[in-house]
């Protein structure tokens, strides 16, 4: 079965053609046919990339207006004579949608129909940003795309599961009953997928084995995962809760936004940007929200850039720690995503000082993984710890056909 994914941005288009079954699934032979993305859609001039598995690859800057034409543009690319992996647009068997936001009504990925749309609007409430594009999306694909099946695969749902003691907040709870003010956590697609992945390599059925995951992006979270469950995880409500992510501040005491808001006469926007777009890595080292350029100028002998990498990795460090509270026992720790995959420094001291929770990191190797998957502990570590490299669009892929065959 062939599968398109996208991830619809405000201004980007993100997809991937994957050729996906049961038993692609079993023999992990799945392929990706085609992917790439539309960027910049509605400026001046706007990127298409995409490559095939075939080894082609296009880049052109177009004038792309609107979601619509972008679409028109992936199909055109995926149905092109020469570089094309399709023949026709309706050899794409299904649809499966990244949608940032499922609030309380989506435990799993649905196939879309007019009532599951209707209620995917009313979470636009709890991410005001993030899920309207992700509805243009839809539109804008089944426009294009009719009598193909669409299917939602939202970032929360696999949170869904955290008992109340873990997605409450102490707020009076009618703030709750009124506005559904709880945590819901995000990268759920990517958690799963790590969570899997280690089922996978290790053999060990998932029932059995608890796993925190650590996702260090330009957005990062992390999750505790018990027996294939996710028990708790860093972000909120919103994306903006937890660890240092590149321009978000993460954990802070909500007081000194407060505190700022009267002193500075901050307007919502502007508390709203100094939060998500002007702290974080970027905003305390005054460099960056890039963790190579960080660690560039942090062995040139910055020291700010060396503080910012201690707090990001403290941070996770902590995190690890409450986890393995949360859930009593760790079999394995997971680090995925730009800056788990690629920086070892990062992984290093994130670990640092947890041998006596029984992780026997095992520098080595760490230093030798980059972007690669593997082992970063010592062979008799109780505690594994593991580089996955993630892989969203593939859950998004899987469930999709899973919705589809199962009707
Ligand atoms: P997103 O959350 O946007 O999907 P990614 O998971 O792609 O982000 O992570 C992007 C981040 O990964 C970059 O901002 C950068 O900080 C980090 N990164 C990418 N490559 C490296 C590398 N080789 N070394 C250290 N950090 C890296």
């Amino acid at each position: 079965m062939k599968v398109l994914v996208l991830n619809c941005g405000s201004s980007s288009l993100k997809f991937q053609l994957i050729e996906t079954s049961p038993e692609r699934i079993e023999n992990q032979t799945e392929e990706v046919l085609a992917e790439g993305l539309v960027e910049k859609i509605g400026m001046a001039e706007s990127t298409v990339r995409y490559s095939s598995h075939k080894g082609d690859a296009v880049k052109e800057k177009p004038v792309i207006l609107e979601h619509a034409a972008a679409v028109e543009t992936i199909l055109y690319h995926l149905t092109h004579g020469k570089h094309g992996v399709i023949s026709k647009p309706e050899d794409i068997d299904a649809v499966g949608h990244r949608i940032v936001h499922g609030g309380e009504k989506f435990s799993a990925s649905v196939k879309i129909t007019p009532d599951v749309m209707e209620k995917i609007r009313e979470c636009v409430a709890l991410a005001p940003l993030h899920n309207p594009p992700n509805i243009l999306g839809y539109e804008v694909a089944h426009q294009y795309l009719p009598n193909t099946p669409h299917v939602a695969v939202f970032d929360t749902a696999f949170h869904q599961t955290m008992p109340p003691h873990a997605y409450f907040y102490a707020l009076p709870y009618s703030l709750y009953e009124r506005f559904q003010i709880r945590r819901y956590g995000f990268h759920g697609s990517s958690h799963r997928y790590l969570a899997f992945r280690i089922h996978q390599l290790t053999g060990k059925p998932m029932e059995e084995t608890n796993i925190i995951t650590v996702h260090l992006g330009n957005g990062s979270s992390m999750a505790a995962i018990k027996g294939g469950k996710s028990i708790d995880t860093s972000m909120g409500m919103t994306p903006l809760e937890g660890l240092v992510m590149g321009t978000r501040a993460g954990d802070i005491d909500p007081a000194i936004i407060l505190f700022l808001m009267e002193r500075e006469n901050l307007e919502l926007n502007q508390a709203n940007n100094l939060l998500n777009k002007h702290s974080g890595l970027q905003g305390f080292s005054g460099i960056s929200n890039d963790m190579r350029e960080l660690v560039a100028q942090a062995d040139a002998g910055n020291e700010r850039a060396k503080l910012t990498i201690e707090l990001l990795c403290y941070r996770v460090r902590k995190y690890i720690g409450a986890y393995a509270a949360a859930l009593g026992h760790v079999d394995h720790i997971v680090f995925s995503a730009g800056i788990g995959e690629n920086s070892s420094i990062v992984r290093r001291k994130s670990c640092e000082g947890l041998e006596f929770m029984g992780v026997k990191f095992d520098s080595e190797r760490n230093e030798a993984l980059n972007h690669k998957e593997g082992l970063i502990s010592t062979d008799d570590s109780a505690v594994k710890v593991w580089v996955v490299p993630t892989n969203e669009e593939i859950v998004i892929a899987r469930d999709t056909m899973r919705c589809v065959v199962e009707g």
